[in-house]
């Protein structure tokens, strides 16, 4: 079942972006429709200032457009937040949750990850959870048991009928350069299959991406396994012809 799932392709701007870059959007948006990553679902998740008009670019396009995060309430007194039920009123249909820099700058817990993760699911958005380990305790033999904890708290206890995915993103890859090793991604990617099936009845449906340093060069190699279901890619999603390469080689024909 996991290797005939649609393979999904994420681009995480992070904070970088101004409105004069939102030609790199329209660019992936024609190319994209050009049938450059027919076999691919392709997202791109552009700092909150764009989202409104990312989505307009896009709209009616193959390319879905997400946010970055968002809070566990739909509205209130929290200021400089965004809610689920923002994100999808200006255009998102997708967001992040979890992402490793989110737990390290803002110190989010699992349980706060969870009660993100239902919030996007109750207004109606599609989820990506991010887990990984960071280097230490990968050097200390913990790795598997790290991203299974931080799978099994940060999950959402709501239904998620198909709208969750889940990004392993070690820690120490990300934004580095260093990517990790393929035979270890394909592990971890088994492993996370493995606890996804113990863990939830549509287990089989969740789309397992890997993200940390994903390149044009490296794409190809590091997507190679049926438990691979798509990449999450930071850096090189803010160039269109950067990020095209990458769809290009995950979901080319
Ligand atoms: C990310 O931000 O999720 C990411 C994987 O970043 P990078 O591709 O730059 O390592």
């Amino acid at each position: 079942m996991a290797n005939r799932l649609t393979p999904l392709v994420a681009g995480n701007w992070k904070m970088n972006g101004l409105r004069a870059d939102l030609g790199e959007i329209a660019a992936i948006r024609d190319a994209v429709a050009a049938g450059r990553a027919a076999r691919a679902e392709i997202l791109v998740c552009p700092p909150a200032t764009l989202l409104a008009e990312a989505a307009q670019l896009c709209a009616g396009t193959p390319v879905a457009i997400g946010g970055q995060d968002c809070h566990p309430e739909a509205y209130g007194a929290h200021t400089g937040d965004i809610s689920a039920e923002m994100l999808k009123d200006a255009g998102a249909s997708y967001v992040i949750v979890g992402h490793s820099e989110r737990r390290i700058d803002h110190g989010e817990s699992d349980a706060r990850v969870a009660a993100k993760a239902a919030a996007a699911l109750r207004a109606g958005l599609k989820v990506i959870l991010c887990v990984g380990e960071t280097e230490a305790e990968r050097a200390a033999g913990h790795a598997e048991a790290r991203v299974a904890a931080q799978l099994e708290k940060s999950l959402p206890k709501e239904r998620w009928a198909g709208r969750l995915a889940i990004a392993y993103e070690p820690v120490w890859a990300i934004g580095t350069g260093v990517t990790a090793m393929p035979r270890d991604v394909v592990a971890m990617h088994g492993f996370l299959r493995q606890r996804l099936a113990a863990l939830l009845r549509e287990g089989e449906t969740v789309r397992l991406l890997y993200g940390g340093s994903v390149k044009p060069g490296n794409a190809a190699e590091l997507l190679r396994s049926p438990d691979i279901n798509g990449a999450l890619v930071g850096g090189a999603s803010l160039k269109a012809a950067e990020f095209l390469a990458i769809a290009a080689a995950i979901g080319g024909q």
